[in-house]
């Protein structure tokens, strides 16, 4: 748990966000300003606070099969998923998380 980081306080309940899917490795929830008619977000348990910091394999592994399921669970068949990396590419949480977005579910 990272100070002052806001996905950290929302793995750790904070706010009582809904999770559309929780297990081990990460949460899933809505994304508060959606881009698209479904956007969720698949955020890691562990703090990291982008790719770059990312070293564990088997995190990448575990998120990634979290995307599948969750993408699923809110059935949605086609969708794309997006990882901001760095300020400049437009990452403006830090706290490493993969954006599913969709057009209809
Ligand atoms: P990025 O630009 O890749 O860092 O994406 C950050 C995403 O987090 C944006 O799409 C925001 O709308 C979303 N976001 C920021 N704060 C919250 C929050 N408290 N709950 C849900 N989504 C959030
Ligand atoms: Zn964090």
């Amino acid at each position: 748990m990272e100070e002052n980081c806001i996905f950290c306080k929302i793995v750790n309940g904070d706010f009582g966000t809904d999770f559309i899917l929780e297990n081990d490795y990460a949460v899933v929830f809505n994304d508060i300003n959606p881009k698209t008619p479904v956007h969720i977000l698949v955020v890691p348990k562990t703090h990291v606070a982008s790719l770059n910091e990312l070293d564990d394999k088997n995190l990448l592994g575990e998120l990634m099969m979290t995307v599948k399921q969750a993408a699923k669970k809110v059935g949605l068949s086609s969708y794309k998923t997006l990882i901001n990396t760095g300020k400049e590419a437009g990452q403006e949480v830090f706290h490493l998380h993969i954006h599913i977005m969709g057009d209809k579910n």
